[in-house]
């Protein structure tokens, strides 16, 4: 089966500063990533840079733009790979919406990453509105960080997070493609709702564990099968992992149970490669 993995995680911290992101996860270079890509057979994939992760409250600011460049500088001769910079809201530069849209226009991102609930602004903030219009200009999707929080630290707001919020960012921004990252979980149910009543809204399947597969591994099989039932268009889910925080065979083994076979096709690889231009 040919396989996109529409979530990854890509370390590109800076030399001198600490990585915040996954403290106690080994190495996850670009180098790490391509030979688990190969080695689980995963053709292309579309990483996200979290530089609002760890900082999205009140602490050092990211300016978004150089961060979009180094990551992108850092994956160019990887054609495999596509960049969906993370927009944080405390930081956003002066020249942040020149720089993303030029990007945009040189076909070089692939999208926004908002992190909702790892930063303390509701998806439908204000804040967000000039990016968005982006987003709908250059036909491309806006992923949304929903559910569960990795939050070593404690300084995450879960309200922020919830799934039901994307309903109304839908309705404002009807020519928008949404992504709703790891299917709300554990809100899945409310994912669903939100997804099967909005058009321009979709799901990732990524993140529904981390390390090995659990032992709720049935319950959360059940949830995952509810609402590709409840929805019932395979157009609407996309294949994804959240790795490093998870080995690629062991979720793709887990995934391929679970996603029906009339679902196959679309949710492990054509959805992605229409939706971000594979
Ligand atoms: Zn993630």
């Amino acid at each position: 089966m040919r396989v996109i993995d529409v979530h990854l995680h890509l370390d590109i911290e800076d030399r001198n500063r600490k990585s915040v992101l996954f403290l106690n996860k080994p190495e996850y270079t670009k180098e790490k990533l391509l030979a688990e890509m190969k080695e689980a057979g995963v053709e292309r994939g579309v990483f996200n840079t979290a530089d609002s992760v760890g900082d999205g409250i009140e602490s050092p600011a990211y300016p978004t733009p150089i961060r979009m460049y180094d990551a992108l500088e850092y994956v160019k001769d990887t054609s495999s790979l596509r960049l969906m910079p993370g927009i944080n809201p405390n930081s956003i530069p002066k020249n942040a919406l020149r720089l993303t849209e030029e990007a945009l226009k040189n076909g070089q991102i692939a999208g926004f990453k908002v992190l909702s609930g790892y930063t303390h602004f509701y998806p439908q903030d204000p804040i967000y509105h000039k990016f968005y219009n982006l987003a709908v200009k250059y036909d491309v999707p806006v992923m949304f960080h929903t559910g569960d929080l990795y939050d070593p630290e404690g300084i995450t707001l879960a309200k922020y997070a919830h799934p039901l919020h994307l309903d109304e960012v839908a309705v404002k921004f009807r020519k928008m493609k949404i992504i709703i990252a790891h299917l709300g979980n554990p809100w899945v149910r409310d994912a669903a709702f939100v997804l099967s009543k909005n058009p321009n809204v979709y799901a990732d399947l990524s993140g529904f564990f981390v390390d090995r597969v659990p032992k709720s591994a049935p319950a959360i099989a059940s949830e995952l099968q509810f609402a590709m039932e409840y929805v019932g268009e395979p157009h609407k889910f996309l294949y994804g992992t959240d790795w490093p925080l998870v080995r690629m065979k062991d979720y793709f083994g887990f995934m391929k149970k679970i996603v029906p076979s009339s679902f196959r096709k679309n949710v492990f690889y054509s959805n992605a490669k229409e939706m971000f231009n594979f």
